[in-house]
């Protein structure tokens, strides 16, 4: 686990309820599960278009309601799907803005503690922009005393952080806890995902604080 970064997400501002947090009315949950007809894996009984990723793995579901209706932030857990589609379209995880650069980047990413961003690690934290990067660092005070950041070019899908379901029981198998899983890796088609990851490359670390 020493090159992969869990979900270090950054912490909220009094005033600033992050993009991918979820919200009391958007609690995500796994419906019933089945074997996947033709081919080893799981599925959902009703499953529908929407239940996949573009690399077929299966998603937890979480409803997708207008704003106001959302309720209050639940500022421990992550909307899955805005989630994914922070590390899609590389929006920032704190506003929700397209990056500047473009979709091709670089993006920022910041993270809590102190060991450096490194060259091929995977992380299931969305970049954030410059403005939210600075104002996540003066509003938290832990982060103000412990991050990193680093200017990345290159951040291809690297696969998911999901729960491991047993092929006979299909059960999970883990006990609540996410755990990171390649896009190639055989127990793929085992995982109920709940994160999208990626993986950096052409990392250059940054001072924020300078
Ligand atoms: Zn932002």
């Amino acid at each position: 686990m020493s090159s992969r970064r869990f979900l270090v997400l950054l912490p909220a501002t009094p005033a600033v309820v992050p993009y991918v947090t979820q919200r009391a009315a958007e609690k995500s949950w796994t419906p019933p599960l089945i074997h996947r007809r033709g081919r080893p894996g799981l599925a959902y009984a009703d499953e529908s278009y929407y239940d996949r990723d573009s690399f077929g793995v299966l998603w937890v579901r979480a409803p997708i309601i207008p704003e106001a209706r959302r309720g209050e932030p639940r500022f421990d857990s992550i909307h899955p799907y805005r989630q994914r589609r922070a590390m899609l379209d590389m929006l920032c995880q704190v506003c929700g803005k397209p990056p500047a650069a473009g979709l091709e980047g670089p993006h920022l990413f910041l993270m809590g503690g102190e060991r450096p961003i490194r060259e091929g690690e995977v992380t299931a934290s969305p970049p954030v922009c410059e403005p939210c990067a600075l104002e996540s660092i003066q509003a938290c005070p832990r982060l103000r005393k412990q991050h990193v950041a680093a200017i990345v070019k290159y951040t291809p899908a690297w696969g998911v952080a999901g729960i491991r379901h047993h092929p006979v029981t299909l059960l999970p198998i883990t006990d609540g806890d996410l755990e990171f899983f390649a896009y190639s890796a055989p127990v793929t088609p085992w995982i109920v995902a709940a994160r999208s990851v990626v993986q950096l490359w052409g990392v250059t670390a940054v001072d924020l604080a300078a």
